[in-house]
Order: structure tokens, then C-alpha cells, then sequence
């Protein structure tokens, strides 16, 4: 027995659902909202009165941080999750249980309840607006999940109790999955970790695991960053390789085995989307391409942290004309993030067609890839493989660039590429692959685990 954090929305029986677990499994019960009342002298709908929200969210902040260590079932209030320093906390050496209910439950329970409310709503508009707020910090927080509706807190405690026991995964499910990651290339360490871990019985079976889906993908740096960060965080997960040439193959393992998250790359950025639930907004309407799965409580939703990670470096290039060479899949996600930072965009490709397509899709002007020359933009991407180990070919020459010039090359390995080289030498401002690689992963890392890292700890690992 560890830590077992119970959370979700008000309502959906996390104190007494978490009494009975905790007599269960012989460990104390804590509730954080009766320790902030403790450690206040006041009830929460004084805390809130008398000092707002904002004091009430210190005080759990404060509480959250003081947990013991120690083994122990933890009941946090519906809003616990939504901060990522408590998701660190929460997290540490824990396993998370996302209870949920229907909302007529909900609501049913909270009118017998003086909690203060969170909007100006009546009850039932409150509840459908703050679950939509909150539901991906509910995902990030489902380790394990538990419909509280229609059951007895003793028996949704008795059903935790089992499902922490045994995990998600049948033993044949286990079977199926070894057999699926023996058919891969995998280096003989990992494929012993796996070994362990869907073991029959499994040696721990409430380990996660998560990976990088990809053919092939077996250069990716995604095992030693976040394998890297789960030791840091403490958190019980493993991250590997989904390396197939069918998708279809690798969601069917990722689903029976369920795993906690992928991470998708070349080539199935487009075709995961036909195996989703759910897509994102911008993933789905706008790029077309999803490189990140949550699965949580038996739905696998699909999001892009691409963009994101192109968006950032260049948040202070606002309305700045713009470059992009290439048209394939990072390149759609490019146009997107430097749209939305009102650029003014002209794709180069070497298939116009393709530049053509992309730019109607997301009002971006083309030309031809020979007509760089009389452009003089601010900003070039580069989002061709040009340049990638062990191409040593730059897209563009060293003639082609200038001192007030940005050049942000998509392409990280090596971290250094031809054309940044050149960029480098000619007085260019340079942003490197790394740093969106780094940007997309930290938001990967937010939407699995609800923790949002510093760069520098996402650094350390990819030097
Ligand atoms: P993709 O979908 O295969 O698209 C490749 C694009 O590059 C296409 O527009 C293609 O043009 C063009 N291209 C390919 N070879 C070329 C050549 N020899 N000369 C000129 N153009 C060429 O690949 P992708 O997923 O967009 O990835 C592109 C690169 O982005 C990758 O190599 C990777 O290094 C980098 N990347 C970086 C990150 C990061 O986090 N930093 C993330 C993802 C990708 P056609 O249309 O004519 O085929």
C-alpha cells in the first residue's frame, strides 16, 4: 500500500468513499479540506466569505505540501488538481483514483451540502460548467477511475480496493502485450522491464506505462527524458517504445495494456486521429496531425504540442513576416503557431502542391522554394529533414541569410544543424530544434501528470 490520492469533482463521494478504503486497507483516512478547516479555525464557507477563493487555494496549497509521506487514503477538494505545485505533491509516491458521477448525482449530493459556490450559476449549470473547466486536470489526475454514481460508498471502496490490487490489464491482456513488444526491436533492458512489469501476477500493478509510438522510432530521446522525470517526481510509470508499422496494432496493445499515454510521431501523426475518441480543438480542426494521447477512463483523446512548442521561442515576433520551408506534417502544426502569432506566412516547398494545400488550409500565402531570394523575411522555419543526422545538406545557403534575420530549425539531432552553422556565423538570432522539442514534451508531460516543469528540468535531460 501506498498513498492513494482520491480526486474529482464535489459530489462524487471522495470522504466517504475514502473513509472505507482507507478502514480497508488499515491506513488513516486525511482529508485536506478538514485539515484546512483545522489548521483555519474555520469552515471553507467562511474561509470563502470572509477571504475569497484565492486565500482558500493558499491555505490547501499549504496543506497539500505538509501530507504526510506515509502510507494513507487522501480525500482533496474538487479543485485540488487544478494547480500544478499541489500535482506534484499529490503525485509523489502516490497513485491517483478519479472518482466521477453523473451530474443529476452531483447534484443531488451538493443540495444537501452548505458548500460555497464556485460561479454565479444555479446548481446544475455550476456543476456542467466547472466539470468542462476542469476535465483535463480531471484526466491528468485518473490513474485509476471510479463511477461513484448509483453505488454505495462501501461498494465503490470495495471495487478500488480490488482494482489497486490487480490493475486495469487481464492477465492475457499482459500476455498479448509481451508478446507484442518481443515482436519489436527493443533493447534487451527494456523489453526485462516490461518483462516485470506485466509479469502474471505483475510485480507492481499499479505501474503505467507510456511510450513514444512511431516506425520507426527507436532514436527517439522520449524514454530517457521522461523515464528521467518519473524518477525525479516519483512517480510510478514507464515510459518505452511502440515501434510497428500499424497503428492500428499499436492503439490495440496500448488499450488493452491501458497505458497512461503515447507520444505519436513519423509517420502516424495523421492516421492515430481514425483510433481516437476524441480530438482536441486544435489538433483536429485546424493542424490535422495529433503527436500527444491521454487515455483516461477507458478514452483515448488525442492533442498536438507541437504548435505549442513552435509558438513559444517566438511569442515576442508577434505580426512578423514569415517564412516556412516544408509542408508535411511539423510544418502544418508550424503554420498553425506562427498564424496565431498574427505572422505574415509564405510556404516554401519542394512539392508546390503541397505548400499550395497547406496554405489555403490556414491562410498562408506560397511560392516557389527558388523564390526565397526576394522575400526578406524576419523569421525562416525549417521544417524539412534537411539537416537531420546524417544529411548534412543545409536548405538554404549561406548567402541566402542576413544579420536581422531569426532562423529556427526544426531538425535536433544533431543540436547544432548545417544550417544554424551558417546562421550562427552570419549574425543570425538562431532557436534550435531542441528547444521545441523540449517546449511540445513539457506540454505532454502537463496533459499526462497535470505538472507544468521549468525548462531547466526538461533541459537536464536532453544535453
Ligand atoms: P514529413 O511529414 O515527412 O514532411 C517533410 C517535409 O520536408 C515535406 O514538406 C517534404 O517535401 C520536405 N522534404 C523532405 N525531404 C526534402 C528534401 N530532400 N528537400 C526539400 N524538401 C524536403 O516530416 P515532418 O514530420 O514534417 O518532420 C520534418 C522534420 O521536422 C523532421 O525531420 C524532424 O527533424 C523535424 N521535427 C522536429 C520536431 C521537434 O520537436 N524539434 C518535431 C517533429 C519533427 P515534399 O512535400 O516535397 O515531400
Amino acid at each position: 500500500m501506498k498513498r492513494i490520492v482520491l480526486t474529482g469533482f464535489r459530489g462524487t463521494g471522495k470522504t466517504e468513499i475514502g473513509k472505507q478504503l482507507a478502514a480497508l486497507n488499515g491506513v488513516p483516512f486525511l482529508d485536506t479540506d478538514a485539515l484546512i478547516e483545522q489548521k483555519s479555525g474555520r469552515s471553507i464557507p467562511e474561509i470563502f466569505h470572509d477571504d475569497g477563493e484565492e486565500r482558500f487555494r493558499h491555505i490547501e496549497r499549504e496543506v497539500i505540501a505538509g501530507l504526510p509521506a506515509a502510507d494513507a487514503v487522501i480525500g482533496t477538494g474538487g479543485g485540488a488538481v487544478v494547480d500544478s505545485e499541489n500535482m506534484v505533491h499529490l503525485r509523489r509516491e502516490s497513485t491517483l483514483v478519479l472518482l466521477s458521477a453523473d451530474i443529476d448525482t452531483i447534484g443531488q449530493r451538493l443540495a444537501r451540502s452548505p458548500r460555497p459556490p464556485l460561479t454565479n450559476l444555479p446548481l446544475r449549470e455550476e456543476i456542467a460548467e466547472m466539470l468542462d473547466r476542469r476535465r483535463q486536470h480531471y484526466r491528468a489526475s485518473s490513474d485509476f477511475c471510479m463511477d461513484t454514481s448509483g453505488t454505495t460508498a462501501a461498494a465503490a471502496a470495495e471495487k478500488i480496493a480490488g482494482l489497486l490490487k490487480t490493475g486495469v490489464p487481464s492477465d492475457a491482456a499482459r500476455a498479448d502485450g509481451l508478446t507484442f513488444f518481443r515482436g519489436g526491436r527493443l533493447p534487451a533492458t527494456v523489453l526485462r522491464r516490461l518483462e516485470q512489469i506485466l509479469a502474471a501476477p505483475p510485480s507492481d500493478p499499479q505501474t503505467r506505462i507510456l511510450g513514444v509510438a512511431g516506425y520507426p522510432c527507436a532514436h527517439s530521446r522520449g524514454p530517457r527524458l521522461f523515464n528521467g522525470l518519473f524518477t525525479e517526481f516519483g512517480l510510478n510509470n514507464y515510459y518505452t517504445f511502440f515501434e510497428d508499422p500499424d497503428i492500428g496494432r499499436i492503439m490495440q496493445a496500448a488499450r488493452s495494456l491501458d497505458v497512461k499515454g503515447l507520444s505519436v510521431t513519423i509517420p502516424f501523426k495523421r492516421d492515430v486521429m481514425e483510433h481516437l475518441d476524441e480530438v482536441d480543438e486544435h489538433a483536429a480542426q485546424q493542424i490535422g496531425a495529433v503527436n500527444t494521447v491521454v487515455f483516461a477512463c477507458g478514452s483515448a483523446i488525442g492533442y498536438n504540442t507541437d504548435w505549442l512548442g513552435v509558438r513559444k521561442p517566438l511569442v515576442d515576433m508577434k505580426g512578423a513576416k514569415a517564412v516556412l520551408l516544408g509542408a508535411g506534417g511539423v510544418a502544418s502544426a508550424a503554420a498553425y503557431a506562427l498564424r496565431d502569432l498574427d505572422m505574415d506566412v509564405t510556404i516554401l516547398n519542394r512539392t508546390p502542391a503541397k505548400a499550395k494545400e497547406l496554405a489555403q488550409q490556414l491562410d498562408c500565402r506560397w511560392a516557389a522554394w527558388n523564390t526565397f531570394d526576394h522575400l526578406h523575411p524576419d523569421l525562416v522555419v525549417n521544417a524539412t529533414p534537411l539537416g537531420m543526422e546524417p544529411d548534412t545538406r543545409s536548405p538554404l545557403t549561406a548567402d541566402q541569410l542576413y544579420p536581422d534575420l531569426t532562423v529556427f530549425d526544426l531538425v535536433y539531432t544533431p543540436p547544432i544543424t548545417p544550417l544554424i552553422e551558417q546562421a550562427l556565423a552570419k549574425g543570425c538570432r538562431t532557436i534550435t530544434g531542441t528547444g521545441m522539442f523540449a517546449e511540445q514534451a513539457r506540454e505532454q508531460f502537463y496533459l499526462w501528470f497535470g505538472i507544468d516543469l521549468p525548462d531547466e528540468t526538461i533541459r537536464k535531460y536532453l544535453t
